[in-house]
Parts: C-alpha cells; sequence; structure tokens
C-alpha cells in the first residue's frame, strides 16, 4: 500500500511540474517574442520620429529668416536650438554665404557636450550591440522655393532614446516578467488541483482492487468521475467484483446444489441397504433393482455435472465455422427419429437455409438437448415443429411442442442449474435439470439468446438467437 501511494505521489508532482513547465515555456516564448517585437517596433517608430524631428526644426527655422530686412531672428533661433539641444539635437545655422547664424556647440559647449555624452553613455550602456554615433545631416532651408541657408543638425543614430522611452520598454518587461510569474503560479495551482483530481480516483480504485483480491467482492466504486477514462477504469474495477461476486454464487450455489441432488438418492440406497442389512427388510432382487437404479440415477447425475464442466471449458475455445441451420436442424432430428417415433409423435421442419459462424458439435448439442426435451415432456401423438429463420444480424431456430407445457412460475428459472418443474419432478422423466444450462451456457458463449415461452398445458417453445 505504502508503494503505490508513493508512487501516486510521485505521478502528482510530475503531472504538476510538466503542466508548469509546459506554461513556463509557453509564456516565455510569448514574454521574449513580444518584447523584441516591442523593441523593433519602438526602434523604428524612434528612428521616424527623429528624422521628422530634425525636418520639423529645419522647416521651423526657415521661417526665422526676414529676407525683406535680410535678418535671421535670432531670438527665436536661439530658443529652437536650445530646446532641440535638450532633447539632443544639436544644431549649426548657416546663410547663404556659409556665414554661421547659430551653433548650438559654440553657444553653449559645457550643454551640448554633457548632453551628447549622457546620450552616447545611455545608448552605450543600454544597447551595446548598436555601436551608434553622432550623425550630421544637412538641410536646406528655402522660402518661397528659394534657398535662404542651410541647418546642420547632429544627433544620435541610426536612433536614439529617451530615458523616459528606456522607462517604458523597462516597465513593459517588467509586466511580461509579471504575467509569466502570475501563470507559473496559477499553473502550478492547476496543476496540482489537476493532479489530485486525476490521482484521487486511481489511488481509491487501487485499494479498491486490492480489497476485491482479498474477497470482498460486494464493493463498489459509487462517487461519479467526470473524466471519461477513469470513469472506464472505476467501471472495470466494478465490473470485476460484479462479475467475481456473481461467479463466488454460482460457486456456492453449485455446491449447495450438488450435495442436495446427491443426498437424496444416496439417503434411499444408504437406508434400504441398512433396513436389508438389520434384517428389516427381506433381500428381494426387486429392492436390489431399486438401489441399483438409484445408484445409477447418481451416475447418471455425476455424467451431466462432467459434462456441464466439460461444455464450460470449451466455451473457452469455439471451433467457429460457417454452419447451416436448417441443414443442421434435419441431421438433429433425424438422429431423433427412432425416440420420436416410438412415442409417435409428428416432428416438422420449415424455413429456409441460414448460414451463421459457429461451433458446429456445440450448435448440434444445443438442438439436440432442446429436441430430446421436447420429445420428452410431450405426450404420445404430439407434434413438435422446428422452424429456422434468417434475419439479417442473426440466425433463428425455434423449437415447439404441444407437450405438457412449463408453468408461468417456473420459466423464469429452467435454465438454470438442477431446475427442474415439478411436473418433470413428478413424472421422473428428467434428467438432473442440466440440459438446458448446457443450453444457455452454449448459446451465450456464442454470443446469442435464448428464450422460452410457455403457458401451463399449452406446450413449450424456444427461441434460439445466434448472431452471424
Ligand atoms: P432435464 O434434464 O430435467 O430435462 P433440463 O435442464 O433440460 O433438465 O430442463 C429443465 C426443466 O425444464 C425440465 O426438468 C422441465 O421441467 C422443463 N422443460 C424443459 N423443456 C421442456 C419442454 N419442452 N416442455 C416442458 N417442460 C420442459
Amino acid at each position: 500500500m505504502m508503494r503505490t501511494f508513493h508512487r501516486m505521489r510521485k505521478f502528482r508532482t510530475q503531472l504538476t511540474l510538466t503542466i508548469a513547465l509546459i506554461v513556463f515555456a509557453t509564456v516565455a516564448l510569448i514574454s521574449i517574442l513580444a518584447n523584441t517585437f516591442i523593441n523593433m517596433e519602438f526602434e523604428k517608430y524612434a528612428q521616424e520620429q527623429q528624422q521628422s524631428r530634425a525636418a520639423d526644426i529645419a522647416a521651423n527655422l526657415s521661417h526665422q529668416y526676414n529676407s525683406m530686412a535680410g535678418e535671421w531672428n535670432i531670438e527665436y533661433i536661439h530658443g529652437v536650438g536650445m530646446t532641440a539641444m535638450v532633447d539632443g539635437y544639436i544644431i549649426r545655422l548657416m546663410d547663404l554665404r556659409g556665414n554661421m547664424v547659430w551653433d548650438a556647440e559654440n553657444h553653449d559647449m559645457e550643454t551640448c557636450t554633457q548632453v551628447m555624452m549622457d546620450i552616447i553613455g545611455r545608448m552605450e550602456k543600454k544597447r551595446p550591440d548598436l555601436s551608434g554615433s553622432f550623425v550630421t545631416q544637412e538641410y536646406d532651408l528655402k522660402q518661397n522655393s528659394q534657398k535662404i541657408g542651410s541647418v546642420e543638425i547632429q544627433y544620435y543614430g541610426p536612433f536614439f532614446l529617451s530615458e523616459s522611452d528606456f522607462h517604458f520598454l523597462d516597465s513593459l518587461n517588467l509586466v511580461l516578467f509579471a504575467v509569466g510569474l502570475l501563470a507559473l503560479l496559477c499553473s502550478l495551482l492547476a496543476g496540482g488541483f489537476l493532479a489530485k483530481r486525476i490521482s484521487r480516483p486511481i489511488i481509491k480504485t487501487a485499494q479498491y482492487a486490492y480489497q476485491i483480491a482479498e474477497g470482498n467482492y460486494k464493493i463498489r466504486f459509487e462517487d461519479t468521475i467526470k473524466t471519461r477514462e477513469l470513469d472506464e477504469l472505476v467501471k472495470a474495477v466494478n465490473h470485476i467484483a460484479a462479475s467475481l461476486d456473481n461467479q463466488e454464487l454460482l460457486r456456492k450455489r453449485l455446491t449447495t446444489d450438488v450435495a442436495h441432488e446427491l443426498r437424496t438418492p444416496l439417503t434411499a440406497v444408504a437406508s434400504h441397504l441398512e433396513a436389508m442389512i438389520e434384517g428389516l427388510w427381506e433381500i428381494t432382487p426387486q429392492r436390489l433393482q431399486s438401489c441399483y437404479e438409484e445408484i445409477g440415477r447418481i451416475s447418471g447425475l455425476i455424467s451431466d455435472l462432467e459434462q456441464l464442466a466439460k461444455v464450460e471449458n470449451e466455451n473457452l475455445r469455439l471451433k467457429k465455422a460457417d454452419v447451416d441451420l436448417l441443414e443442421l436442424v434435419h441431421t438433429v432430428a433425424w438422429n431423433f427419429e427412432t425416440e420420436s417415433s416410438k412415442k409417435n409423435l409428428s416432428v416438422s421442419i420449415s424455413g429456409a437455409e441460414t448460414h451463421v459462424t459457429a461451433d458446429k458439435d456445440r450448435l448440434n448439442q444445443v438442438l439436440a438437448n432442446l429436441l430430446s426435451n421436447a420429445i420428452k415432456y410431450t405426450p404420445e401423438n404430439g407434434e413438435i415443429h422446428m422452424t429456422v429463420k434468417d434475419t439479417n444480424q442473426s440466425g433463428i431456430v425455434v423449437i415447439a411442442d404441444n407437450g405438457i407445457g412449463i408453468p408461468q412460475k417456473d420459466l423464469p428459472f429452467i435454465f438454470e442449474r438442477f431446475y427442474r418443474t415439478d411436473k418433470s419432478r413428478n413424472r421422473s422423466t428428467g434428467g438432473a435439470g442440466i440440459g438446458l444450462a448446457i443450453v444457455k451456457s452454449i448459446v451465450t458463449a456464442h454470443g446469442g439468446t435464448i428464450t422460452a415461452e410457455s403457458g401451463d398445458g399449452q406446450g413449450s417453445r424456444f427461441t434460439v438467437t445466434l448472431p452471424k
């Protein structure tokens, strides 16, 4: 028990870890992909943004020239230049003749260097693979399509990101990481829960199986299980318990029945012999004959039992082949001709050729037992009719007689071992009540069914249905 429990726990951990691993791998993959993609897109965006900013600056500056006066609005240019510088754009503005109008580096060398060092430092730290540098882009400044000067804008290329841009990317990564962690946590919990749900019925089923092995056939697993495969497992175990229980019952009943059947004739013989030994009875050939007959009955019973055992063993290995039921019915009827003619019974046969896959010898025995019963339990001049029918899925043989019939109350039991109706007991015509048990056993082994219909004094009708 301990070993099983230990193994189950291992299974549980395994399942939990597997689920967690899968979820982790998925989340990690999604995070990496999302991260790379977002970074890529963001960098592309930054690059475009940078170019359009530079172009904007140039356009803005081109408005700061008064062509009438031939003067630049230095104050405004200074404002634009300083704002641009803080953002990482170093401006140098020149007029048409190439004279410097405004130069950020000249103007505030210190801030300029500071800004450039900041950007280089930041980018080299955060994007060491980029190997970027400050590049200079020159723009012509125009008014009414006339060149009025030019501007050189220096900025870090291929692109650069500000502190807040990096901050944005970092928080995005943090969110992805947190989601991953949360998913991992959830998957561990879900995995644990799922594993518990699966392993609990397995452990319980195993315990039930042990109990069944120890002989507790009455035990049944009754909880409802929602997992189909586990439900199958539980059903299988329940089925084993039920059939073992049934077997056990049959075994016990067989023992009681055999004991009971043997006791009656044995008691008779014993008491007769005792009476003769003690001199209470005179020893006469008739009395010896009667003892002899009782002993004959006992050995008849024993050979019936042997036959039943044999049939049940042989049913395990049926020699199936194509059998024509109509032909078989004719053969069996012919075999019983002497017996039926002794009682002047009319035996008729009707129906069509019907082929089934079955063990011919076993089927012969089925029909022989049924016909022999019909002959036994039908008074002289009676009628027996055998019909063979072919349906799509099965072959059917009906054996009907107009004999003494079977009382309604006995009908459910006649296929049981040793069961005989009172009538047949009284007439002492029958055997031990095993014939129909043999019939049922063979038919069932073929996957077929047998039914009996009758009413007291109405004759009997047995229907055997065999799958094709
Ligand atoms: P038995 O050896 O006594 O014939 P079976 O198992 O063949 O045992 O039959 C069981 C009992 O069913 C018989 O004892 C008899 O009471 C009843 N029975 C079977 N077949 C018929 C029949 N054709 N007509 C009337 N009773 C029948």
